[in-house]
């Protein structure tokens, strides 16, 4: 484990979140959102409206920005996050969740929720010096964003998809 699991668990919540707006859009329906809530093991309020999907949509931008801004770009979007949502870090222990921390109050709109937890993992990964572990995807066509958690640095799509077509087109230009 390179950061500890709850960090993790947010940084990963935010990339898949930042990159179901590559086309097609994956982010849609409450459905879809039910989706990546169950995945990520939210918790807390949840309205299950257009205006809340709305609202989780309209976010993408910004996380996207702060996932792959340089560190000290970076800096500057997270102290603005929690600034915008006068974050209070408590440790709380809840469900099957050991002491992690909750900057914002678990009453308070999804996309707010979604915004402090990912600028607190965020905080983690600046301290740590490891925005490298942070990238847009290896493939040409591709503006995913890539989380590589790994051991020896070896990811370096951010799917499988995009990791098979390309090792799809190495081994073309290679019988050529
Ligand atoms: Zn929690
Ligand atoms: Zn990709």
């Amino acid at each position: 484990m390179v950061f500890t699991h709850d960090t993790e668990l947010a940084l990963q919540a935010a990339v898949t979140l930042v990159n179901s707006a590559e086309e097609p859009d994956t982010l849609t329906t409450p459905a879809e959102l039910d989706v990546l809530w169950d995945a990520y093991q939210y918790s807390g309020r949840r309205d299950r409206t257009q205006a809340e999907l709305d609202a989780v949509r309209a976010l993408r931008p910004r996380l996207r920005s702060l996932l792959t801004s340089d560190r000290d770009a970076a800096v500057a979007l997270v102290n603005e996050l929690l600034r915008e949502a006068t974050a209070v870090p408590q440790l709380v222990r809840h469900d099957t969740f050991d002491w992690h921390i909750h900057a914002i109050d678990t009453s308070e709109p999804l996309d707010r929720r979604i915004a402090v937890e990912t600028a607190m993992a965020m905080i983690d990964v600046i301290r740590a010096d490891e925005m490298t572990r942070l990238a847009v995807c290896a493939d040409d066509t591709c503006e995913g964003v890539v989380l590589d958690l790994s051991r020896n640095r070896s990811k370096r799509f951010c799917s499988t998809t995009c990791g098979n077509r390309n090792a799809v087109a190495a081994y073309r230009a290679r019988q050529r």
